[in-house]
């Protein structure tokens, strides 16, 4: 393969999950010329297989990871304002099981987590009746006690594409299926290498951020000279889809005998979510659930819920790998998950850094964007300040931060578009809605009808826009239609994406 040089740059991201996707976006807007790279689709890894929390993390208040949840609960205020068309609030409900946690812990919890992130927009918790009100919905009727929180919930995918749209904007050049394989210092830059589809690429670049999730030691790795990445613990959770098991919109949280709590979230309107384990893995390339993982997952939903669930009510099931910065604790659940940054500068620390992330959540995503720049700092003095705080993710600039009244007014304007379609783009895009949409007047217009409220007209908009290149991106990620399709319907995109 022919090697060409491709200029230079100022910073050069390597992973397209949420963290490289957020570094891009600020880095770009403080005038850093970004290069961001992802092997494969934005989104493909750890960033499309979470909880799809937006949380404080009212657990990890048990593990005294104060700083963590504080600067959780602040950032969703946040997340919620600048991207209200994918982050939404959901009550989370706790029955009480008095020999599990007694209930002046679960309040005294609940009181902290009420207030250590600030001036909140979201409602404080109370204690509810389940015996005698829908708050205990679906649930076993022996439980007559419980706890109610507020938290959110989020499309994790398109957040990680519509901050990729923002980088973008900003300036920043996205490169997908694009692999960094190496790099070697020169003449105090990098000479980093690139590998795409076409051949192997060249860069060079003042700074390197390897933030590559579960390959974050591989990547360190390619790099001649450097200590390698060995303090990450790769710990695989697990989810499985079943059908909706109540009518009602608020979520619960399920205390297990082993300490652990497992969430139960209403999901894509016609199902739920439930999940999550924690699973130690030395493989972590392409995880999957084991039969064991599922049964944990059954087993403790059922020993909560009225109507038993089996492996036959499972509809799909995805995994994940936390990439866990190592704090040497033997329990996978009590490991921090706060985010660890680590810089090698070289010998005498002032040769071009490589900048390292372990850990993180989704939540935290932009702060820890904001650490890694401060970290970054004394490379580029001249770099501004921080600056997206106060900024909005594309289309999130919605009237009142009230996505269901953005749908509503999205069907006045266009009437004779069915209204799954309307619903779908008006939740995925926001105002970019009206890009999308167009001057279309009637269902013809939006070209081929994949089914799920999936048509050709917004599949074009993710080929030209959020460089969606195959079925997976647009069915799996852009959106979930996918899991509302049947195989025809699946093989009709397939063939449109020349899959
Ligand atoms: C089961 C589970 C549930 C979770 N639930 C929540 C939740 O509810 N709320 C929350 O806030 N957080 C949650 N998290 C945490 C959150 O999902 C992660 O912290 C976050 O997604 C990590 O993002 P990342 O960008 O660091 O890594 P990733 O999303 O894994 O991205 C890394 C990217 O780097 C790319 N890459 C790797 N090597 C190379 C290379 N050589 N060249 C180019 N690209 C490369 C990969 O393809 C990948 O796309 C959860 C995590 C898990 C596993």
């Amino acid at each position: 393969m022919a090697t060409h040089p491709t200029g230079e740059v100022d910073l050069l991201v390597v992973g397209g999950g949420i963290n490289g996707v957020g570094i891009a976006r600020d880095a770009a807007g403080r005038g850093l010329a970004t290069l961001l790279v992802e092997r494969d689709d934005l989104a493909s890894a750890t960033s499309q297989w979470s909880t799809k929390l937006i949380h404080g993390g009212l657990r990890y208040l048990e593990h005294y990871e104060f700083r963590l949840v504080a600067e959780s609960l602040a950032e969703r205020e946040v997340l919620i304002a600048q991207a209200p068309h994918l982050i939404e609030a959901l009550s989370f409900v706790l029955p009480h099981e008095p020999h599990l946690r007694p209930a002046w812990m679960i309040r005294a919890g609940l009181l902290l987590y009420d207030r250590i992130g600030g001036r909140m927009s979201l409602p404080r918790s109370f204690s509810v009746d389940l015996e005698r009100s829908r708050w205990g919905a679906g649930l076993k009727p022996k439980f007559r006690k419980g706890f109610v929180y507020a938290d959110a919930r989020v499309d994790d995918a398109r957040l990680v594409v519509l901050t990729a749209v923002a980088a973008r904007e900003r300036g920043a050049e996205v490169r997908t299926r694009t692999r960094f394989t190496g790099a070697v210092r020169e003449r105090g830059a990098w000479r980093a290498t690139l590998r795409d589809a076409a051949g192997t690429r060249e860069v060079r670049a003042k700074a390197i951020v390897n933030v590559a999730g579960p390959w974050v030691a591989e990547v360190l790795d390619t790099v001649p000279h450097l200590p390698t990445g060995a303090s990450v613990r790769h710990v695989k959770g697990s989810h499985i889809v079943v059908p909706r098991v109540h009518e009602e919109a608020h979520a619960y949280i399920l205390q297990n005998a082993d300490k652990r709590i497992v969430f139960v979230i209403p999901w894509q309107d016609r199902y739920t979510l439930i999940g999550t384990t924690d699973v130690p893995v030395d493989d972590y390339e392409k995880p999957a659930i084991s039969p064991q993982e599922t049964d944990y997952l059954l087993e403790l939903a059922n020993a909560y819920l009225a109507k038993p669930l089996s492996r036959a009510d499972v509809v799909w099931s995805f995994s994940g790998v936390r990439p866990l910065y190592d704090d040497g604790k033997s329990d996978p659940s009590s490991i921090t998950r706060d985010y660890v940054l680590k810089t090698d500068a070289g010998e005498g620390g002032r040769d071009a850094p490589v900048l390292s992330i372990y850990g993180g959540k989704l939540t935290t995503y932009r702060k820890l964007a904001e650490a890694a720049l401060q970290a970054l700092r004394p490379w580029f003095p001249a770099m501004k300040p921080a600056w997206t705080q106060g900024d909005t993710l594309p289309g999130g600039d919605l009237p009142q931060r009230d996505r269901d009244a953005w749908v509503a007014e999205l069907a006045r304007r266009y009437p004779r578009l069915p209204e799954d379609v309307v619903r779908g783009i008006g939740r995925r895009h926001g105002t970019r809605a009206l890009e999308v949409l167009g001057d279309a007047k009637t269902a013809s217009d939006l070209g081929a009808d994949y089914g799920a409220g999936l048509t050709e007209r917004e599949v074009d908009h993710f080929v030209r826009n959020e460089w969606a290149a195959s079925a997976e991106d647009v069915l799996w990620r852009r959106t979930k239609c996918g899991l509302r399709m049947d195989e025809r319907q699946r093989a009709a995109v397939a063939a449109r994406m020349g899959a």
